[in-house]
């Protein structure tokens, strides 16, 4: 019998995974995985993505949102290799894209849920307006100073270190002095990069 092709191996893996490959054909994927180190590190790939998913805590995504997916994937007629992967799982594609959806909604609500809230030793010289935060010119700021979710500015001096968390640091007058360090945090961004970061490493490393 001649070597199977790759591209047929691929179309194998999945249906393989799905449970619904006949015996001869399983001895024809094992056969070409043996020979074939490409394939055989996709099927492994594969494999681990495909357990990970089943052990998601989410077990359905709401019909809504997978009926939406599916209506919005380009008609079968043109066939990317994602697209009709996500047709054969449509399960799978559904939680994975709920998953991500679950994420940006969070971080965006974060985003919005934060109040601006300056603290520091010595709040009496700065200036709040709105959103904004400023150390104006002229004028010293003796301690650190932290603003979460507003638009910092200085213009003066501040004795201490200056942290930024979820907001803006508009880039420093000439007349601006900071004797301390300082720090801009985004929380949500780097929340979202755990996450996914992590989640990628489960994908990489196994579990
Ligand atoms: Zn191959």
């Amino acid at each position: 019998m001649a070597d199977m092709k790759c591209n047929v191996a691929v179309v194998l893996m999945h249906d393989h995974l799905d449970g619904d490959l006949a015996r001869e054909e399983v001895i024809q994927l094992q056969q070409h995985l043996v020979q074939c180190p490409s394939c055989y590190a996709r099927y492994e790939s594969l494999e681990r993505t495909d357990a990970l998913v089943k052990a998601l805590p989410i077990e359905k995504a709401p019909d809504y949102l997978s009926d939406k997916i599916m209506k919005s994937l380009p008609s079968p007629r043109r066939p990317a290799a994602w697209t009709s992967w996500v047709r054969r799982h449509p399960a799978v594609s559904a939680a994975a894209i709920f998953l991500v959806v679950m994420l940006s909604s969070f971080v965006s609500m974060w985003n919005q849920s934060q109040e601006l809230s300056v603290s520091g030793p010595d709040l009496e010289h700065v200036i709040i307006e709105g959103k904004k935060v400023i150390v104006p010119a002229g004028q010293k700021v003796t301690g650190d100073l932290t603003v979460v979710n507003g638009d910092v500015q200085v213009l003066g001096d501040l004795d201490g270190n200056l942290t930024v968390i979820d907001g803006n640091l508009t880039p420093l007058a000439s007349t601006a002095h900071i004797a301390g360090e300082i720090k801009t945090i985004d929380r949500a961004v780097d929340w979202f990069w755990y996450k996914v970061s992590s989640y990628f490493g489960t994908l990489a490393y196994g579990s």
